[in-house]
């Protein structure tokens, strides 16, 4: 891709995958099919100087039409479908399994998170989830389940995202995330930044814009899936359908909300099904270190861990708009919580689309399609290993 410089010097570039995208959307036999990640929403109006409350999803989706995307669906939707698998490889390993764990199930959905442990403790990867990321699984999807909605072949999907993070574009580009054997699952991915870039490279005027719906099946979400950008957030998700998958009912929707925060690394402990579940969740890498090497040395005991690279969650990503002097993940985080707030629904599990995603696969079918298309194997690559180096970004 091309580099932007930011340095006064030249000494410091950024990766720019702008031109990949408008390459993509100027030929025609590529379908693009384009996926919003949660904490973008809370962001990408910043650069382009218009208010939080007017740089709504809807309008970004209005904006990402204007520029060409053939379908525009949303992240939210695999996020809900993240946190079903997860909670369910998590109630296995605590409801179901009569031995206790010596370590935590690891939350794996970012990519910094998953290479730092690969790197500095491989041996703790067998107790990460297998659960894909929710781009990943966004990928998956779109070119499994959309591909025969819309009846084309796969490689004629060109799948991109818009994500608050640079280790998206390194995650997408790893062996093993191509579920199709049609190429990568996701082919490209911009940044916040890029976006914006994009929107004013096409000379979209967002105080014109007027708010539009996402495109369907992958356009309907709950609020859980929308908290994923906040630190905590998956966590929280997460609880709230581990708590229905193990009782059969569904808690108040706000019981786990004590795990939101912004402090580096806090722990909670509740009580599902008379077992109390001890939590912690930390964001920022020297947290997780901390965090790690605390429970390697038996210090503190967890069922289930959330970590998060980027102080704050992806709300904070590295690939958000930068502000100077100001560190804006908190008051993105809360505009997050408010979109949960006012979510008509608020529980993954109940997310309409994703039980008509399962129903379209039965009985060992589902099984193996499930395992294929929504699970990844952290053991299929190696470190040390740079897609930047091999040149095979996707
Ligand atoms: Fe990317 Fe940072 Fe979010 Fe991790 S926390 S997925 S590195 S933006």
């Amino acid at each position: 891709g091309q580099c932007v410089t930011h340095c006064p010097t030249g000494a410091l570039s950024e990766r720019d995958d702008t031109m990949k995208a408008f390459r993509a959307l100027a030929n025609s036999d590529l379908i693009t099919v384009v996926q919003i990640a949660p904490a973008v929403r809370a962001a990408w109006g910043e650069t382009l100087g218009i208010s939080r409350e007017f740089a709504t999803v809807k309008r970004l989706v209005a904006a990402l039409r204007k520029i060409g995307f053939d379908y525009i669906f949303d992240t939210n939707f695999t996020a809900d479908l993240t946190i079903i698998e997860e909670g369910n490889e998590f109630v296995k390993r605590k409801f179901n399994n009569p031995e206790p764990n010596r370590y935590p199930l690891f939350t794996s959905c970012c990519p910094g998170w998953v290479r730092f442990m690969k790197s500095q403790y491989p041996d703790m990867m067998e107790h990460f989830s297998t659960t894909k990321s929710p781009q990943q699984m966004f990928g998956a999807v779109a070119k499994s389940y959309l591909a025969e909605i819309l009846k084309v072949d796969p490689s004629r999907i060109f799948c991109v995202s818009v994500m608050p993070c640079t280790a998206k574009k390194a995650e997408c580009a790893l062996p093993g995330m191509d579920s199709t054997g049609t190429g990568p699952d996701v082919d490209l991915v911009l940044t916040t930044r890029e976006i914006d870039r994009l929107i004013v490279a096409e000379h979209i005027q967002p105080m014109n814009l007027t708010e539009e719906e996402f495109d369907q099946p992958m356009g309907i979400s709950t609020g859980a899936g929308v908290i994923f950008g906040a630190t905590g957030g998956v966590m929280e998700a997460a609880l709230r359908s581990v708590y229905f998958l193990a009782t059969g009912k569904n808690p108040d929707a706000d019981a786990f909300a004590n795990v939101r925060g912004m402090n580096g690394w806090r722990e909670s402990t509740f009580h599902i099904e008379g077992k109390p579940v001890h939590i912690a969740v930390a964001s920022g890498l020297q947290n997780a270190r901390n965090l790690v090497e605390a429970i390697r040395k038996g210090e503190v005991r967890y069922d289930f861990v959330e970590v998060m690279a980027c102080p704050g969650g992806c709300s904070g990503g590295g690939g958000q708009p930068i502000a100077m002097n100001k560190e804006l993940a908190q008051v993105r985080g809360q505009s997050l919580y408010g979109l949960d707030k006012n979510s008509a629904l608020r529980f993954s599990h109940e997310n309409p689309s994703i039980g008509a995603l399962y129903e379209r696969f039965e009985g060992d079918e589902l099984v193996h399609r499930v395992h294929e298309l929504l699970h990844t194997d952290h053991n299929a690559w190696e470190m040390p290993l740079s897609p930047w180096l091999r040149g095979k970004d996707c």
